[in-house]
């Protein structure tokens, strides 16, 4: 064992560590640094022979193996390990399951999410992971897509405050302290412009319209210090975006300044050549990955033969090699892993994974999570006191995985949970009813429908590169004998909450849907819980909208419950019986038919017309539409700085009023538009907004501040600059324009 080489020396700077531990390194020992690969694989092979500087999906028993392993190496340079605790530390037994990023988006509330992923990060550090793929900072697009759940929404500016605050979480006090776990902003960048929903399809997208929309969150994230980038797939006008050295190194490294480590997405090396077929051997594929600035190969163990060819072939240098291997070192200095590997703590993670204090913030960003879409005053249902019995009804009312959503426990990405997370850690929404309602009150329980039956992938039971294709979904009949027995139920009841959705099958990678209609036997369900007349409250539990059925649009209320964790059966009894207020609020559009995709708020001015011939181009629920238990009217918007230089703040005050009975947290929303631009641009875009509490019966006032600055446009050859001129500042409950209050302003040129 190396002991008393400079490389082990803690009184050395880093940079003479690195370079001593560098000049020490055989070629596959470098080679192997760059790679992550999937420890649900031979971990021997890994860490032994492939000499693998990362790894990903390890299993709790793989990870003291790995450890062990890594210690018989010949240098023993400590392994990182990565894992996708993307919405809590999904594959870890007992972990915390908070609601999806979708779902948290809907608080709105940075500081929430910032303590959300606080806590995940301190359950993560006790496990002997490094490192989470998270957060996501796609923009959704196109509802089809199979990845909304994993996304913030649609509006840029509302990605990067969440996504800075998510990061922050992670990474905590700074690399030295033992709780901080290293973020990763993915998916870099323009991933989510599928075409059609097809996931990691060419995406149809130019530099302008990327520093339009896709990069903002990125770059606000890389300029505050965010410490990986991870991938997308797609590939942009011909370039796969593992070659796409304008994206990876003129714009991320040289114009923001990003200096931490960029990693590949799954096997994207390997993808040029077997997928995209832009390179002939992997010897070719590794030399344009290196050259074009990726650091850590994720998943292609083809790599290590093929960076090192590459090397004898003469089509990458050593020294290019070296560059990456030094940024991957300089991580694993920064974060002591030379001192100390954060290995899995037994005793840490008593004290930590799933404590009470992590279920009762779960509770908190379940609650405000919940959208309320509808309400024709049948919410909250009446006071305690009487009797009352209540159908909860539906094939997600008492379905764990449902609510755990995608990337948690059993669904699918990893082999070592085949049975989910501990049932009891999770409240359904009929364990919620029935914790949460009056002793005396009645709650009863059907399926009523199914979703889905899962059958063989008629294309093979794996992909090309031989990972196994998960069996597809297919809608499931319509069960007469389900529906016959919830109906029943409904008709005795004073309420039918019915409860519909989606799978993880119908969710995620290689899962984009071609429709976005209720599956199965939903729709038949609604239809016949809707024709017993009983008031009916349709609750939505889905990785991302739902296009809806006349019945459900019938319905006495609609929620929506983005895949709200563990803890969203209770918040959504709270909800339904008025113990709580409803605050969430969209962060995207949805659509009334599959059709109108893409539907965003923030589209481009000028169209002939504003609607189909056969249907209104209006989405059914707009960005940032949500209901609350009373009723707020704004008034007097002002702008209290009518003309401000660009470095300057646009400063306004509007006034809410609770004309109503109840509290409300209500989210102030401020767009900005640009009456006249020298390109064509957005209509409105968000700018800022703020959470206020309106007590019931008072009014209150509130300040808005926009800086100038953030209310520009990327011209036509793609800067970013503010046009000085006349602009408008629009205030409201939502992006709608029916929503919003005007009021002039203007950008003078300084
Ligand atoms: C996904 C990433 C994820 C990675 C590791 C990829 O297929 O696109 O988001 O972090 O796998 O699981």
């Amino acid at each position: 064992m190396p002991t008393d080489v400079p490389y082990r020396d803690e009184s050395l700077t880093v940079d003479e560590r690195v370079d001593d531990l560098l000049s020490r390194m055989t070629l596959p020992e470098k080679v192997g640094q760059m790679l992550q690969l999937d420890a649900r694989g031979d971990v021997k092979e890994i860490v032994s022979e492939k000499l693998a500087g990362s790894i990903l999906h390890t299993s709790p028993a793989k990870m003291l193996e790995a450890i062990d392993l890594v210690a018989k190496t010949r240098l023993q340079i400590p392994l990182l390990t990565a894992e996708d605790c993307i919405h809590g530390h999904s594959f870890w037994p007992g972990a915390t399951i908070f609601p999806t990023q979708l779902g948290m988006a809907a608080s709105w509330d940075a500081d929430l999410i910032e303590r959300v992923a606080r806590v995940t990060a301190v359950e993560v550090a006790a496990t002997g992971i490094h490192w989470t793929f998270s957060p996501v900072l796609c923009i959704t697009r196109d509802l089809r897509w199979g990845r909304v759940d994993e996304t913030f929404g649609e509006d840029p500016f509302l990605i990067g405050e969440l996504g800075s605050a998510m990061i922050r979480g992670y990474q905590g006090g700074g690399l030295d302290d033992p709780t901080a776990i290293l973020a990763t902003a993915k998916h870099f960048a323009g991933y989510s412009e599928t075409q059609g929903g097809r996931d990691a399809s060419e995406a149809d997208i130019s530099r302008r319209k990327l520093r339009s929309w896709f990069l903002p969150p990125f770059e606000r994230v890389a300029r505050e210090g965010c410490r990986v980038f991870m991938l997308g797939y797609q590939s942009m006008d011909g370039v796969p975006i593992t070659a796409n050295k304008w994206l990876l190194n003129d714009v991320l490294k040289e114009e923001w300044g990003f200096t931490g480590t960029l990693v590949t997405d799954w096997d994207n090396v390997g993808r040029m050549v077997w997928e995209q077929k832009v390179c002939a051997d992997y010897a070719e594929a590794a030399a344009v990955a290196v050259k074009a600035g990726n650091d850590l190969v994720m998943v292609t163990p083809g790599f290590f033969e093929g960076a090192q060819e590459a090397v004898e072939r003469g089509l990458l240098r050593e020294d290019e090699i070296d560059q990456a291997v030094r940024r991957i070192l300089r991580l694993k200095f920064e974060l002591g892993l030379f001192e100390n590997p954060r290995a899995p703590d037994p005793e840490r993670q008593r004290a930590v994974i799933g404590a009470a204090e992590h279920a009762e913030l779960n509770l908190e960003v379940a609650r405000r999570s919940l959208v309320l879409l509808k309400n024709d005053g049948v919410l909250p249902v009446e006071p305690e006191g009487k009797f009352r019995r209540i159908a909860v009804v539906g094939p997600n009312a008492d379905n764990v995985s449902a609510q755990l959503g995608d990337w948690a426990g059993d669904s699918g990405q990893v082999d070592w949970l085949p049975d989910g997370h501990p049932r009891e850690l999770t409240e359904t929404i009929l364990d919620g009813f029935r914790a949460v309602a009056p002793p005396n009150w009645v709650i009863e329980h059907a399926r009523g429908a199914d979703i889905e039956r899962l059958v063989p992938d008629p294309e093979g039971h794996t992909y090309p590169d031989g990972q196994p294709r998960p069996p597809i979904s297919v809608g499931a009949p319509i069960d007469h004998h389900l529906i016959d027995v919830a109906r029943d139920k409904a008709v005795r009841a004073d309420y039918a909450v019915v409860v519909v959705g989606d799978t993880v099958n119908l969710t995620g990678e290689h899962k984009s849907t071609a429709t976005l209609e209720l599956q199965g036997g939903q729709i038949a369900l609604l239809d016949a819980v809707a024709a017993t007349k009983t008031p009916m409250i349709v609750v939505l539990v889905n990785s991302k909208p739902t296009v809806l059925p006349p019945s459900a649009l019938n319905a006495a209320a609609i929620i929506q419950a983005f895949n709200p964790g563990m803890r969203g059966g209770r918040a959504i009894a709270e909800l339904v019986l008025g113990h709580i207020e409803p605050s969430g609020r969209l962060p995207l559009s949805v659509a009334r038919h599959v059709g109108q995709q893409p539907v965003y708020y923030n589209t481009i001015r000028g169209q002939h017309g504003s609607r189909y011939a056969d249907l209104t181009q209006d989405p059914l629920f707009a960005f940032g539409e949500g209901l609350n238990y009373t009723t707020l009217t704004y008034g007097d918007l002002t702008v209290t700085t009518p003309s401000v230089p660009a470095d300057e703040i646009v400063r306004a005050t509007v006034t809410l009023t609770n004309s109503g009975a109840r509290p409300a947290l209500e989210t102030v929303q401020a767009y900005i538009s640009d009456l006249v631009t020298s390109v064509t641009w957005a209509g409105r875009e968000l700018k800022a907004y703020r959470q206020v509490e309106v007590p019931a019966g008072e009014t209150v006032t509130v300040e808005l501040e926009v800086p100038a600055s953030a209310c520009s446009l990327v011209t036509a050859d793609g800067r970013r600059i503010v046009e000085p001129g006349d602009f408008e500042l629009l205030v409201g409950p939502s992006s709608r324009e029916r929503d919003l209050l005007r009021a002039p302003f203007r950008i003078v040129s300084p």
